[in-house]
């Protein structure tokens, strides 16, 4: 596996990252924190994972803050994503709330010190927490202003040596233009990251799209509270919009 620096012994399982956007655990309208919407996500991972995979979550926090907006107000930049990194500790809280409801054991990790919240992110924490069996929830996207959990989730994904990337959204694919303006738009099976970066398709971002090119690992977009949408994601079968790396010439 090209994108695996990790040992692959220290887990059996495939190991899967996947992205929930904050939106997915708001209200109809995408903000703030809905306690049904979040059991309902919660029960989506758990049936996800009882499949024997090894499962990391990284959450985002775009139904509470995003930098980028507030920092259209006027709001210094890097004070603002500093804002939205920790609104996602906020989602990683009620995320493993949610789980353990469940019965799940999980473990939060932080990308940045919040030290009496979680403890710090590092592949190996992650694999061990995984290897004994729970899930585990990453905040905090990559400690760095500028960047998205979109990004995030695929710079873990290749740090871990995941085999895939999972991007659970509130749409169940990619669309050729916006679904909700454009109901006839044309939502692919499959794309390529060079057709994501070119058409700018907005499905997730440059830095993101290009990342997962250059270290091929492929992503499938779902909606990640349809029912069975992240399990049939999680376990390879055909669900929402897989996009993949070019073949090698
Ligand atoms: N963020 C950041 N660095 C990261 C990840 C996130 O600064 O590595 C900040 C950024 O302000 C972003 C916010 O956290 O807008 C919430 O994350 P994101 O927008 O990715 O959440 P989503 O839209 O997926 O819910």
């Amino acid at each position: 596996c090209e994108h695996a620096p990790m040992d692959k012994q220290a887990t059996a399982s495939r190991r899967v990252v996947v992205k929930i956007s904050g939106e997915a655990l708001g209200s109809a309208t995408g903000t703030g924190l809905d306690p049904r919407k979040m059991g309902k996500v919660a029960a989506e991972v758990v049936a996800a994972k009882e499949q024997g995979v090894a499962l990391t979550v990284m959450v985002g926090g775009g139904n509470l803050l995003r930098g980028a907006e507030l920092a259209a107000t006027g709001f210094d930049r890097v004070t603002a994503d500093q804002m939205g990194m920790l609104a996602t500790a906020m989602n990683a809280l009620a995320l493993r709330e949610a789980l353990e409801n469940l019965d799940v054991g999980v473990e939060v990790l932080a990308a940045h010190a919040i030290a009496t919240v979680a403890k710090g992110y590092s592949p190996r924490r992650v694999l061990a927490a995984v290897t004994a069996g729970k899930v585990v929830v990453l905040a905090g996207g990559t400690g760095n202003a500028l960047f998205t959990t979109d990004t995030a989730a695929c710079l873990r994904a290749i740090e871990i040596g995941a085999d895939m990337m999972v991007k659970g959204t509130k749409v169940d694919g990619v669309y050729a233009a916006d679904p909700v303006t454009n109901p006839t738009a044309k939502r692919f099976n499959q794309i390529t990251f060079a057709e994501v970066i070119a058409g700018r398709l907005g499905v997730m971002d440059l830095t993101a799209a290009a990342l997962c090119e250059e270290h091929r690992l492929p992503v499938v977009v779902c909606d990640v509270a349809a029912p069975g949408a992240l399990t049939k994601a999680v376990g390879g079968a055909k669900v929402g919009t897989r996009i993949v790396a070019e073949p090698k010439p």
